[in-house]
């Protein structure tokens, strides 16, 4: 769409506004002053935008909401996904796997990444999104702790030989 005439239709408009905003205005303000416990809604975006600003502008690593993928684990996702049964497949040692280890780290890089874009909607969006798609793959028939329904059994890697004749 062209934006050649913006100027003059604002200008077409601009008393209008001007006498709406006199009466509108001060109230609109007075409806958000009334927001229950505004000041604390502030300080939580300043200090989102102060933490933001920190990361892109100078570098300063992220806060992060768990550690490292283990704090992840027993703090959001074994409470997220808890136990069904028998027929689910799960291992106690989990990140003696490494494929599931591989997929868990991943999710907590995107639950953190998640967390800092979208903190209000991020749990809901990584469950959805993230978590009910790794977690059915970990749990189901295929999961790579499958083998481990009474003790545990060390996984393996995917064979690969040596590239014949060098790679090209
Ligand atoms: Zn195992």
């Amino acid at each position: 769409m062209s934006h050649l005439f913006d100027e003059t239709i604002v200008k077409a408009f601009s008393a209008t506004i001007s006498e709406v905003a006199k009466t509108a205005l001060p109230a609109a303000v007075q409806d958000v002053l009334a927001t229950p416990r505004l000041s604390d809604h502030l300080a939580r975006t300043i200090e989102r935008e102060v933490e933001q600003f920190a990361e892109t502008e100078l570098g300063v690593p992220p806060s992060l909401r768990f550690t490292d993928e283990f704090a992840f684990f027993d703090d959001y996702l074994r409470y997220a996904y808890e136990s069904t049964g028998m027929s689910q497949k799960w291992c106690s040692r989990w990140w003696a796997h490494g494929s599931v280890r591989f997929r868990i780290r991943s999710m907590w890089l995107a639950y953190e990444a998640l967390a800092r874009k979208e903190p209000a909607t991020c749990d809901e969006l990584f469950l959805r999104t993230i978590g009910d798609h790794h977690m059915t793959l970990l749990t189901g028939e295929g999961s790579p702790m499958r083998a481990c329904d009474t003790n545990h059994q060390p996984g393996k890697p995917l064979k690969s030989d040596p590239v014949e004749g060098g790679a090209s």
